[in-house]
């Protein structure tokens, strides 16, 4: 395994108490593979994302549980500066926002070139020349006329592209990214989830997908994790998913997406709010929301049943959800 996340815990001090942001998550992704981490917003998918990259700063994160093993080592074992090593050259992470990771007043070609003469020791004039390689392997048309240009002269899809380029300047082992294409409208959103999938199986990385939407995922992942209250709920196949949910959470989100064929049909929308971080409700913390729910769901929290041996569901009722 590439990278494998094993009960991981974070915590978040509060004015108002300590919120459990992550509550007991494993995971694990290999080379060439892509799970995609999906959950509403405050689910602990983007908190997992950090603690696996070292960035959880801020506000302040705690780390209280759990070991981070890539390639073997425990990360959250290593110093500081071992860890950034680490960060910069085999792991690398792609954020929603491209404008605000771009610096604004350095050509996008500069920027791209430095990551070669900081981190390879190259001269400026070859750093320049992979940053045109890479600018054309993410399809941006006339890179070597666009290499001098700044960020804001680039249209939203087109610094996502660059911000694909620049995580794989340095050839990661892993890319985390974290809802890469939400900012996007719909047509770019396609093409750029393309696009990262089609570099990701070249180049043989593990790659982390976190998004809310379920829609976008479907024909690049390999494997889906489910997050809710910063759990892990259901664990599959991205097929076995879609086949048939085998937790109500997931049901709700699959149900969520729109669909061509049921146009100016209402859309299902999984009623009420997550819970706050500051108060999950006990037992399975996903009752109040779960049509399925009955008395052992306020009481007790159900464990991650194996459903089949490459798949894991939360729920006391999970055979009635994958049969139902
Ligand atoms: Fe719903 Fe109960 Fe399953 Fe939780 S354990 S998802 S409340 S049926
Ligand atoms: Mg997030």
């Amino acid at each position: 395994m590439l990278l494998e996340v094993r009960d991981l815990h974070v915590e978040f001090r509060t004015r108002d108490g300590v919120a459990k942001a992550v509550n007991g998550v494993s995971y694990g992704v290999d080379a060439g593979e892509t799970l995609a981490v999906l959950g509403e917003s405050g689910s602990g998918k983007s908190v997992t994302a950090q603690a696996v990259m070292g960035i959880l700063d801020i506000p302040p994160g705690r780390i209280t549980g759990g070991e981070v093993l890539f390639k073997g080592r425990d990360l959250l074992k290593l110093k500081e500066d071992e860890r950034r090593k680490v960060r910069g050259a085999e792991m690398a992470m792609i954020f929603q926002d491209a404008l605000s990771s771009l610096n604004p007043v350095i050509s996008v070609g500069d920027q791209l070139a430095e990551m070669f003469t900081v981190h390879r020791g190259m001269s400026r004039k070859d750093g320049r020349a992979r940053a045109v390689e890479l600018m054309d392997r993410v399809r941006i048309p006339a890179a070597r006329e666009r290499v001098r240009q700044y960020p804001h002269q680039f249209s939203g899809g087109m610094r996502q592209r660059i911000m694909i380029a620049m995580a794989l300047a340095l050839e990661p082992a892993l890319i985390i990214a974290d809802e890469p294409t939400t900012a996007l409208d719909v047509t770019v959103q396609a093409q750029v989830m393309e696009l990262l999938a089609e570099l990701q199986r070249e180049l043989h990385m593990g790659l982390i997908l976190i998004t809310h939407d379920l829609g976008v995922v479907a024909d690049v992942a390999d494997r889906i994790a489910v997050m809710y209250a910063g759990r892990i709920v259901e664990s599959a196949p991205v097929h076995d998913i879609y086949k048939a949910p085998a937790h109500p959470y997931t049901r709700g989100l699959l149900d969520s997406i729109p669909r061509l064929d049921l146009k100016g049909q209402e859309l299902y929308a999984i009623k009420g709010l997550p819970p706050s971080l500051l108060n999950i409700p006990p037992g399975c913390a996903f009752h109040p929301r779960c049509p399925l729910a009955r008395d052992v769901c306020r009481t007790d929290e159900p464990p991650l049943y194996e459903v089949s041996r490459t798949r894991g569901s939360a729920c006391h009722f999970w055979r009635e959800c994958l049969h139902g």
